[in-house]
């Protein structure tokens, strides 16, 4: 089987080694890829925002599956655009991948289906914000209501600041979602899904904001480790029980059935798993945990997926480690990075790279705000979040940005649901 990966952050390099473990994988594609992925893959410099694109491309090079990573090219139609040409491929339509796209047709999708998630207030006008406010209470979350990457949504008790927030968003076009506060730890949960069946991967923690004690900015993400020592028995069964089956069958009863990668972001609060956000496609960076986990084969299973087969893969098997991801991103990240700084260390096995570029000598250089993903194993969490660090340590790009809490309070047992302390 010849794979082709769309995307070219740390998320599809992960994909590319899970895909190259696969015995039944023959050939590995990229488009556009990075400067960590050329070693695993052949690389091919398409728009892939442009479904035609890469449908053309998968054409020309003959792929028997295109599996693709970023939502830019799912909201565009390039999974549309593949199966109108009969080429196989592993995502959601466009109309499936609203269920990203669009937070207020998420949460019209969680009510139709009874799934359990944050009371809120879709609001179009300046004079539905102090109510829609009034009505969720405080912590305020205020969410834009577009294709943001997590950068769209402050959560604080500052009700002016709640307010400005509101303002903004609806002042750059877009509708504004206030929600009721969820507390408790938050886990992502991937789904492989057929459009009828999903099967769920391991359970995963982000770390979302810049600093380490989750200050400063919201940011794509710097960091994830699994397993979850501290997750409660069934929770996944519970997840798919109560999300998403009942997502699926919602989705398919409207004729847009999900299949494709469904990332439920969940809140583990005192009365059970709520979600907060559904997105379309691997998360990143715990896509980099959860494969480097995975001992079924990855390929296999993405195929099955995107001929509506799930069923026939038996259950899915796990090394028995764990493991830990930290994002190394560039000076001023998430503002406006620094880019052009030559890395050192961007070779270490389990380096996998976001915002690089490889010279013609061979050197790496950096070439966006998430510039690598150091990931690693131990047989302990304790191990992982080491040999992570071990590896990080042997790394520099100036200016460099990362945390150095990765793991730390599950390690230290720091972590525990509400209510069952
Ligand atoms: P989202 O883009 O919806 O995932 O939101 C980004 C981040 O904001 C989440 O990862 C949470 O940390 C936080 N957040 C979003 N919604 C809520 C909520 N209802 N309650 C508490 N925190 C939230």
């Amino acid at each position: 089987m010849h794979i082709l990966v769309i995307g070219s952050g740390a998320r599809e390099h992960a994909l590319l080694r899970a895909l190259g473990r696969d015995p039944g994988v023959s050939a590995l594609s990229v488009a556009p890829g990075n400067g960590g992925t050329a070693a695993l893959a052949t690389t091919y410099p398409v728009d892939v925002a442009d479904p035609i694109a890469v449908a053309d491309l998968a054409e020309q090079i003959k792929a028997d599956l295109v599996v693709v990573g970023p939502e830019l090219p799912l909201v565009n139609g390039a999974v549309d655009e593949l199966v109108r040409r009969g080429i196989p491929a592993f995502g959601p339509t466009r109309a499936a991948a609203r269920i990203e796209g669009s937070k207020a047709f998420a949460k019209d999708v969680m009510a139709a289906a009874g799934v359990p998630t944050a009371a809120s207030v879709a609001v179009t006008a300046e004079d539905g914000i102090a109510g829609a406010l009034d009505a969720c209470g405080s912590p305020y979350v205020v969410k834009d209501d577009g294709l943001a990457a997590g950068k769209g949504v402050l959560v604080t008790t500052d009700r002016a600041a709640a307010e400005d927030h509101a303002r903004a968003v609806l002042a750059g076009g877009h509708p504004v979602l206030v929600e009721e506060y969820l507390a408790g730890p938050e886990v992502s949960l991937f789904a492989i899904c057929d459009g009828e069946i999903a099967v769920p991967l391991l359970p995963a923690q982000d770390f979302k904001r810049l600093g380490d004690g989750d200050a400063g900015p919201n940011t794509g993400g710097m960091g994830a480790y699994a397993p979850l020592p501290w997750a409660p028995p069934g929770l996944v069964e519970t997840v798919q029980r109560t999300v998403l089956d009942p997502v699926l069958a919602e989705m398919a009863s409207r004729g847009t059935p999900f299949a494709g990668l469904l990332y439920a972001g969940l809140v583990l609060t005192k009365d059970g798993p709520k979600i907060i956000e559904f997105n379309c496609r691997f998360g990143d960076p715990e896509a980099q945990v959860v494969l480097e986990l995975l001992d079924s084969r990855l390929g296999r299973l993405l195929d099955a997926a995107a001929h509506g087969k799930l069923g026939s893969v038996g259950p899915l098997s796990w090394g028995p480690w764990s493991a830990v991801t930290v994002v190394v991103a560039a000076e001023n990240y998430p503002g406006s990075p620094t880019t052009g700084d030559v890395i050192t260390g961007a070779d270490l096995d389990g380096v996998l790279h976001a915002g690089t570029v490889r010279r013609e000598d061979g050197s790496v250089v950096s070439n966006g705000g998430r510039v690598l993903s150091v990931t690693a194993t131990g047989n302990t969490l304790a191990q992982a979040r080491e040999n992570a660090y071990g590896k990080v340590a042997q790394i520099s790009l100036r200016g460099a940005q990362f945390r150095t809490d990765i793991a730390a309070a599950a390690v230290d047992g720091r972590v525990s649901v509400p209510g069952t302390a």
